[in-house]
């Protein structure tokens, strides 16, 4: 993959497209340009991240030609549980894959590997304890939580009788707050995890409140799951009665969602992906995972992790530096964001100008943001997709003072 400096030691990417064009020169061309782009770019986008060649052979191998609806032969004492032929090879690999996943986590919780995203994976973990109409309690998505926990747009709002817990006035998940609304709004399940919140979540409070009221306690780990499995995050096994992640972000996998849950609760988790949610597995994907799922049980990736999290403390300390508002006030994992609300322009506007100065990031809601979802007052940053690329401590700060730089234009520019 790429290294700090946008080289790429290995010929697998180009060759692709290089082949890839043989046969149709608009989809090569368009992946090359593409190729080109993340090379040459600062990726500050928190849930990307760049997977090894390994990872996108398997999901580019010959089992994207695979059948294999249902799941592997024997996982329920022997009945048949495949609806097609010739799944020897993709049954042992799907089990190895659960597995492998078991190990990364040090859980005997039951594990599903098929969801075909991390939005398909909460839609199944909610099926599968909840009924529609039953009321979750969760983190809106301006306070940080994602579409899937219950945003008016989305499913989850939808099916879904959705109340939500509120930060503090320094950006923190207001534990008063969570108990507070389990106590009167009695939800039939508790969510923890966000896509944009910068602190250590408190698994053991929030199980506390779910087993106080009587909740299913659900942990979404999308975000921090590849801090999970290496230490640098509390985890939440043995805590949450079901969880969620994806696999492309933290964790430096192919794109797609697991499912873990406490074993009672296995045929409910199963049946929720498919046949409800879901057709055909991703056997490619799967593979990818499973890939997945070995690298991060590296002392390689355990380095990577770490250092994604110094990075972090590094980026936001060199931003408060520079004058900055952070939301918290700083970090514990590989994301903050940036509050803008003080600048005459938007988190747009911010997300616009470094694009065309190599720098991707995204707009973000800040918790009380007075701007509309398609402006907003803040942008999110994370830095495991550069720490993948070899970035040091030094290296953000210096993106934080490049950026710093292009803020100091834009604020004279739209007329502070
Ligand atoms: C990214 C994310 C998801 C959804 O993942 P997709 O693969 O994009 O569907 C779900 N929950 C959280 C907290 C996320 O950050």
């Amino acid at each position: 993959m790429f290294d700090r400096n946008g080289n790429d030691s290995s010929t697998y990417n180009v060759e692709n497209y290089e082949f890839i064009k043989k046969f149709s020169p608009t989809v090569g061309g368009l992946i090359e340009k593409e190729y080109l782009r993340q090379k040459n770019n600062i990726e500050l986008i928190a849930s990307e991240n760049y997977c090894s060649e390994a990872v996108l052979a398997a999901c580019g191998s010959c089992l994207s030609w695979k059948y294999a609806e249902g799941y592997p032969t024997n996982r329920y004492s022997g009945s048949e549980t495949r609806y097609y032929g010739g799944t020897k090879y993709v049954d042992e690999l799907e089990e190895y894959c659960c597995n492998q996943w078991r190990q990364v986590f040090h859980t005997d919780y039951h594990v599903n590997v098929q969801p075909h995203s991390g939005s398909q994976a909460n839609f199944a973990a909610y099926k599968s304890v909840l009924k529609p109409g039953d009321t979750i309690l969760s983190m809106s998505l301006d306070n940080g939580g994602h579409l899937t926990h219950g945003s008016s747009v989305n499913f989850s709002g939808k099916l879904y009788n959705v109340v939500f817990y509120d930060v503090d006035e320094n950006g923190y998940i207001d534990m008063e707050d969570v108990r507070k609304k389990a106590k009167s709004y009695r939800p039939n399940l508790i969510l923890a995890g966000a896509s944009a919140y910068a602190r250590i979540i408190d698994f053991e409070q929030f199980r506390d409140i779910a087993k106080e009221f009587g909740a299913y306690f659900m942990v979404d780990m999308a975000h921090i799951a590849g801090l999970v499995a290496a230490g640098e995050h509390p985890s939440p096994f043995g805590l949450a009665d079901i969880i969620t992640t994806t696999t492309h972000k933290t964790l430096r996998g192919p794109r797609g969602g697991l499912i873990f849950a406490r074993k009672e609760l296995a045929k409910k988790v199963d049946s929720a992906v498919f046949p409800y949610a879901q057709g055909g597995p991703l056997e490619h994907i799967i593979a990818g995972k499973a890939v997945c799922a070995e690298e991060a049980q590296t002392s390689e990736f355990k380095e990577y992790a770490h250092q994604v999290v110094l990075n972090c403390k590094a980026f936001a300390d060199e931003f408060i530096k520079l004058g900055f508002k952070i939301v918290t006030g700083g970090t514990d994992n590989h994301v903050f964001l940036i509050d803008l609300s003080d600048h005459p322009f938007t988190g747009k506007d911010l997300q616009d100008r470094l694009d065309e100065n190599g720098i991707t990031l995204n707009k973000n809601a800040i918790p009380g943001d007075k701007r509309p979802p398609k402006q907003t007052s803040g942008v999110r940053v994370g830095t495991a997709p550069m720490t993948t690329r070899g970035f040091k401590e030094e290296d953000f700060r210096k993106v934080a003072r490049r950026i710093a730089e292009i803020v100091k234009q834009m604020d004279e520019e739209f007329g502070k």
